[in-house]
């Protein structure tokens, strides 16, 4: 069985709750943002690609009310962070808001930095049902919900949504060190239900694509567990290798390079390594473009069979699976009525994702079960709603 999420009822009262324990009186602000899973489209954001994640009904939910202390005392209920899930920080003024420790502050202390104004202080309490370290993007709920919070607190609400992506972005990057793409942050803020997004990271153009009417299928979630091992290195190599690749055949991202530049790669002498990751991105983008006329057409075996080519790719050219992924993702299409599988996310550890029919859910999970030493955990990937300001009560 996939394992149920909580509601948002079920998150917001055990928030309240500690708020109330904690500060001795009630809070007034209830905000939410998600996690998201990539249904294809890997390693293509920061290439200027696209990418079609969805919101998932896993959120990070703030509760907080403003106080008048000159700092902020927020709470984070998170197991990752249970020796040091509390801290204080004077808000007095946003230009000394300086990272530090602990880390997961940073991400929260970042959207104040970045606020489109000064912010009041505040008490609040965060609870998350996104795996933290999973590759479904707790990092960015965390942000997008803070920037949510803040928003309901101050009155002062982003103009553009994508502005408010964009400044959660910059929170990453800035205060947690942590170079990301934008997919993560677009998607939790504009994340629709029964939709898809694809995002043109070039130009941040979006496009709802409906999902709701795939009816007999589903996506699937399967978190491996394994720890995440991807380091910041690996990723920033991958980064700088096709950054190196664009300039080389002059052109400004790998989004403008076709398969016939590999050919002046190779007469250049570029390492092997070069060829393998800008063949990854060119055929990447194609699949994700060809997924979504897939999707728009109703053609799932297409989606799936292009989800099988992505993970390959992905495993063989960029390198960037692990055996955890590869077994569930053999595992899974073992299955008859599975149509697709592929790993999601940044790689080296995390969560796959697989396209299949409604009745075989069960069937799958228990042969992925079998089939791996490790302990899956597995979800249903329903697309939901992005942030929102929910009603206190
Ligand atoms: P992912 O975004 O795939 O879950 P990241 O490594 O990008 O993984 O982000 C995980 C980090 O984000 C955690 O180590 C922690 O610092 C921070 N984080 C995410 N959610 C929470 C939360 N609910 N409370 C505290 N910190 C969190
Ligand atoms: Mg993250």
């Amino acid at each position: 069985m996939a394992t149920t999420v909580l509601s948002v009822t079920e998150i917001k009262s055990k928030a309240l709750d500690a708020f109330v324990n904690k500060f001795g009186e009630n809070a007034n602000i209830c905000v939410c943002a998600p996690g998201r899973v990539n249904l294809i489209g890997e390693h293509t954001d920061y290439n200027e690609g696209f990418v079609l994640p969805l919101a998932l009904p896993m959120i990070t939910l703030i509760v907080g009310k403003r106080n008048n202390l000159e700092k902020c005392n927020i709470v984070s209920l998170s197991e990752v962070v249970s020796s040091e899930n509390h801290f204080e920080f004077e808000v007095s003024s946003r230009k000394n808001i300086k990272p530090g420790e602990p880390k997961w502050a940073n991400y929260v202390k970042g959207c104040v930095a970045n606020f489109i104004c000064d912010v009041p202080s505040f008490n609040a309490v965060i609870v998350s049902s996104v795996p933290v370290g999973a590759g479904l993007s707790s990092s960015a709920a965390l942000e997008v919900a803070t920037y949510t919070f803040l928003e309901a607190l101050t009155g002062v609400k982003s103009g553009k949504p994508e502005d408010k992506a964009l400044a959660c972005q910059r929170a990453e990057h800035d205060f947690a060190g942590v170079p990301c793409g934008i997919m993560d942050q677009f998607i939790s803020v504009m994340g629709k239900e029964g939709h898809a997004l694809l995002l043109d990271c070039r130009d941040l153009g979006i496009k709802q694509i409906p999902i709701s009417q795939i009816n007999d299928y589903v996506f699937l979630i399967t978190n491996s567990n394994a720890p995440h091992k991807l380091s910041s290195s690996a990723y920033c190599k991958r980064r700088d290798c096709c950054y190196e690749a664009a300039k080389r055949l002059n052109k400004e991202s790998l989004r403008e390079v076709s398969m016939s530049d590999i050919q002046v790669l190779k007469l250049q002498n570029v390492p092997e390594e070069m060829i393998k990751r800008t063949r990854h991105v060119i055929t990447e983008i194609q699949r994700t473009i060809e997924a979504v006329d897939a999707l728009e057409k109703g053609d799932f075996n297409k989606f799936g069979q292009l989800m099988n080519e992505s993970h390959d790719s992905l495993k063989n050219d960029y390198e960037v699976s692990s055996i955890e992924l590869d077994t569930l993702v053999a595992a899974a299409r073992e299955i008859n009525g599975v149509l697709g599988s592929r790993l999601t996310g940044a790689g080296f550890g995390g969560c796959t994702v697989t396209l299949l029919k409604k009745d075989v859910i069960d069937e799958t999970i228990n042969h992925i079960k079998a089939k791996y030493s490790g302990n899956a955990t597995f979800y249903i990937a329903t697309p939901a709603m992005g942030a929102r300001i929910l009603d206190i009560n």
